[in-house]
């Protein structure tokens, strides 16, 4: 079962390669600037909803379809339970599955955001 989940983790890596290698990053609405990856995700760790560009200054907000999508994607690393209560899987399993699922997520959150000028309070 503890294979399993390495194999499923594998497969999701490169498929998510895939996806992601035909994407841009983040790219700054004011100075139309591409975000290294690195930027992306330690902006996306701030609570806050703006993101200050590190090129132009202006503040950045999260589009209303980025917000669902990293939703989406925070989602994914709580899928293991999930998928515990349904196969009876076990601790180190779930576990594993859980921690794969944080690197992938992590790996692509910054390739699913996309930023705007003004905030958008609507969020579906
Ligand atoms: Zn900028």
């Amino acid at each position: 079962m503890l294979q399993a989940s390495f194999i499923i983790i594998a497969a999701l890596t490169i498929m998510n390669l895939i996806v992601i290698g035909g994407r841009k990053l983040l790219v700054c609405e004011n100075c139309k600037t591409e975000w290294t990856w690195k930027q992306t995700l330690k902006s996306s760790f701030v609570l806050t909803t703006s993101m200050t560009c590190p090129y132009c200054g202006e503040k950045q907000y999260a589009t209303p379809k980025s917000k669902k999508r990293t939703f989406l994607l925070n989602m994914l690393i709580l899928l293991p339970l999930l998928l515990q209560a349904l196969f009876e899987m076990g601790v180190w399993t779930t576990f594993s599955l859980m921690i794969g699922f944080f690197i992938l997520v992590m790996i692509s959150m910054p390739f699913w955001m996309s930023v705007q000028n003004e905030e958008t309070f609507k969020i579906m």
